[in-house]
């Protein structure tokens, strides 16, 4: 690989030494621009709409085939809950307290796929699905698309087959949805991917397939399989504006709850929101929404394990997609499902870096003795990744952005978005929270 000369990176980008020693880092993109600056992104508000749009005409389909969703009238959505509980706890073992009110977005609730994959990865089928049946003249956009549960939609989308790499979530949400249709699905997963999520896609009627070697592998395998079938279909998390579409919504869905719980947002009032990130798909496609609807009052921070810190790196150097962790001897394992991900969406990450903040990286001890504190304050139990933003408002307070942006930080409404959890088994989920107590009560470090 061209990048052998690791000390010359490290001297043109002095942050890569920390990283590289998988120290927790945080840093504030100097990149970012007002949006009044951005002239031209791929996708655009419109676009976002259109999205939002679309999971309207299928309301009706996913509140007939999946009872789950019958009383939203097929609409997936989580609930926004402040976290009073934890901030508390938060504050009384620091001398950095979390000014302003703390949230949780509680995607870890999303029905139907049980993580955030919910809204990118339903809504690209959704949107494969809609095309190939307006196509075929089966469809048009006025009908009710309950037909669509019937078993002449289910035979035609037979034909098709969609393939997608995961090492969990996304493999979930688009087998779950995508088998519901009626279409083949191969979900082509690492073999150290959690037994009970291959169980429940094989109980779902999903194919699932796994690789012993590097997780890229069963990507490019995924990949090649599907497309050499005319009639095939590759979900591709690494390059997917449909996957970023769909997450945007998010941020239509949160200023209605924001509004309903008389949260005000303006330029004395900004909004700070902590993203887990893995390939930067779901992160991004949030906070594009966010900018979109919020402005530059929308602050918002990705954050990575520290070690598989892919975004990070990528923009730091500016090489995004071309580089991946292992170049820079960082071995891309944590316990963080859905974030141990060595490279990042060339998509996304390329309107992420005009529009974030900032990315944090997090240890793993950090994760589960997070996961511990908000269950044990808020009765919430969500998987390690989901936990990553809960630690935001602390490690920004940390650094001078607050007072560069000139911002009261009191008058922050920060929301750590939880991106997975309801699915996750009772007893694996009581192991997270008996590890997190154990490094909790041990006292291992606050901030890193
Ligand atoms: C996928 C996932 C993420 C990150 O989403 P990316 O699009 O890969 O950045 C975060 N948390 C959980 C639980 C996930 O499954």
């Amino acid at each position: 690989m061209p990048f052998a000369d690791l000390d010359k990176w490290i001297h043109d980008y002095p942050l890569l030494d920390p990283v590289m020693k998988l120290k927790p880092v945080t840093w504030i993109n100097p990149y970012r621009k007002k949006m009044e600056e951005i002239t031209s992104l791929p996708v655009n508000r419109q676009d976002m709409q259109d999205a939002e749009e679309l999971w309207k005409r299928f309301a009706p389909y996913l509140a007939k085939a999946f009872p789950e969703l019958r009383s939203t009238h097929g609409v997936i959505e989580s609930p926004l809950k402040a976290i009073p509980e934890l901030q508390k706890l938060l504050n009384a073992n620091t001398e950095e307290p979390i000014e302003g009110s703390l949230y949780l977005k509680c995607d870890n609730e999303l029905p139907v796929a049980g993580s955030i994959k919910a809204r990118g990865g339903i809504f690209e089928v959704l949107h494969y699905a809609e095309q190939l049946a307006l196509e075929s003249g089966l469809l048009s956009e006025n009908d009710n698309y309950e037909i669509l549960a019937g078993d002449k939609f289910k035979e035609f989308f037979h034909q098709y087959s969609i393939g997608v790499g995961s090492t969990g979530n996304l493999g979930l949400s688009i087998g779950i949805i995508s088998a519901k249709l009626g279409f083949k699905v191969s979900v082509y997963m690492s073999a150290d991917a959690r037994q009970w999520k291959k169980n429940l896609l094989r109980s779902r009627g999903a194919r699932v397939l796994e690789y012993s070697g590097d997780f890229g592998e069963a990507i490019t395998e995924g990949r090649q399989k599907t497309i050499a079938d005319p009639k095939g279909y590759f979900v591709d998390d690494e390059n997917s504006k449909f996957l970023f579409l769909g997450y945007s919504v998010a941020a239509m869905r949160l200023k209605k709850q924001l509004d309903e719980q008389k949260v005000l947002v303006d330029d004395d009032h900004p909004l700070f929101v902590y993203s887990p990130c893995g390939v930067g798909g779901s992160p991004g496609g949030v906070a594009f929404g966010l900018r979109q609807v919020f402005g530059d009052n929308a602050h918002c921070f990705f954050v990575e394990p520290t070690h598989s810190p892919c975004v990070l790196i990528g923009l730091v150097t500016g090489k995004m997609e071309k580089v991946s962790v292992h170049d820079f001897g960082i071995d891309n394992r944590t316990e963080a499902d859905g974030l141990a991900v060595g490279r990042p969406s060339a998509f996304a990450t390329a309107i992420s870096k005009l529009l974030i903040s900032g990315i944090y990286t997090i240890e793993d001890n950090e994760l589960f003795r997070l996961l511990y504190m908000l269950g044990k304050t808020e009765h919430i139990f969500i998987e390690p990744s989901a936990t990553a933003g809960l630690a935001g408002p602390q490690r920004i307070a940390s650094t001078d952005y607050i007072q560069n942006n000139d911002i009261d930080p009191s008058h922050i409404t920060h929301i750590a978005w939880a991106t997975g959890g309801v699915f996750v088994p009772k007893e694996e989920m009581n192991s997270f929270y008996q590890k997190g107590k154990f490094l909790y009560q041990k006292g291992v470090s606050m901030v890193g």
